[in-house]
């Protein structure tokens, strides 16, 4: 399958691998938000949320929280933000998790000023 993430897996392409297990593997980022920055990468090629067993998400998290830890004491990371793309805005077509571990001044912010933003009771009404 034509899919870079399963080569980066096979080790067909190198990778900086940070953590690896049966069923994921942790590597760096190539184009870093912020130091440290990694994507958690289920083995098994799938592409979006909607594929993803529970029981895999919930070993995604246990590693997301092992992560966390290890970008605070080895990076003094501040913070996490954590990113997944579905369909839109998702350049790699493998389910990956972004760790954007968070330091003062880091530059990070998310849109708070886009003026397409449909009113809030509206968007309310729509969704309860
Ligand atoms: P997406 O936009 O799909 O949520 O994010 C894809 C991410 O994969 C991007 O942040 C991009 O820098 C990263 N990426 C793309 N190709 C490679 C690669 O070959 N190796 C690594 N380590 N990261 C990659
Ligand atoms: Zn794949």
């Amino acid at each position: 399958m034509d899919c870079i993430f399963c080569k980066i897996i096979n080790k067909e392409i190198p990778s900086r691998t940070i953590y690896e297990d049966e069923y994921v593997k942790v590597f760096l980022d190539l184009s870093p938000v912020t130091n440290g920055h990694m994507l958690i990468v289920p083995k098994k090629h799938i592409v979006v949320i909607d594929e993803i067993d529970n029981d895999l998400m919930s070993h995604i998290l246990d590693v997301e929280k092992k992560m966390y830890k290890l970008l605070k004491e080895k990076l003094n990371a501040i913070g996490l933000t954590i990113i997944n793309n579905n369909d839109y805005g998702q350049e790699v077509k493998h389910l990956h998790i972004h760790l954007i571990p968070r330091y003062n001044n880091d530059g990070v912010r998310t849109n708070r000023e886009n003026t397409l933003l449909t009113d809030l009771d509206e968007i309310y009404n729509i969704l309860k």
